[in-house]
């Protein structure tokens, strides 16, 4: 019988990039072109991932300036963080750097933090303002995952959420290096885990 948690959260903040549009891409497979504004709205989605069955908790934020607080708050709690910009503003990608540097402030040592930085709509390829290897190149300063994706088209979303799952496994991994753990603390522990995207 495969072991159940309800553990994982991600939380999302920043404005007009696609972050709702992401999690209802992921979670009910539509997509809407017209804007609505969020102000925080939480999904969970049950999936399976290796041999397990996770409950991925979702909370969609507003953006980044109007609620300083809950964001304080949102990164205290969290501890996988997605960040997302989209490629048509280089104004999104700027942004994001005073969310990474709060989070650098909250949790101090980043490096053992999965991080992945988002370029969505990479469908609007007329309209880029960011380039590929500009999100790669932040990727290295700020020693995250990068990943290009269109909530439009549905490219890359499913992998999206995949991939924070694997960094936070590789992370549980090379904690386990330092202390010996029972069988059934190391699973406890690779389905434990809270993310936040912005
Ligand atoms: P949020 O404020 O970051 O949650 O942004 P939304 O998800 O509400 O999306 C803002 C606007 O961008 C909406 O009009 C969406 O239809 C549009 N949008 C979101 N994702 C994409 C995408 O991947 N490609 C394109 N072309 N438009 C998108
Ligand atoms: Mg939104």
């Amino acid at each position: 019988m495969p072991e159940q948690s309800n553990d994982y959260r991600v939380v999302f903040g920043a404005g007009g990039v696609g972050k709702s549009s992401l999690v209802l891409r992921f979670v009910k497979g539509t997509f809407r072109e017209r804007y609505i504004p969020t102000i925080e709205d939480t999904y969970q989605q049950v999936i399976s991932y290796d041999k397990s069955i996770c409950t991925l908790q979702i909370t969609d934020t507003t953006g980044t300036h109007q609620f300083p607080a809950m964001q304080h708050l949102s990164i205290s709690k969290e501890h996988n963080f997605i960040l997302v910009y989209s490629i048509t503003s280089h104004q999104s990608l700027e942004e994001l750097r005073p969310i990474y540097e709060q989070i650098c402030q909250i949790k101090g040592d980043v490096e053992s933090i999965p991080i992945i930085l988002v370029g969505n709509k990479n469908d609007e390829n007329q309209n880029r303002e960011v380039e590929s290897s500009e999100g790669e190149a932040m990727d290295k300063k700020w020693k995250c995952a990068f990943m290009e994706t269109s909530a439009k088209l549905n490219h890359n979303v499913k992998e999206l959420f995949q991939e924070l799952l694997n960094l936070e496994k590789r992370r549980t991994v090379s904690l386990q290096i330092d202390g010996k753990k029972t069988k059934q603390q190391k699973r406890k522990e690779k389905l434990k885990g809270k993310c936040v995207v912005m």
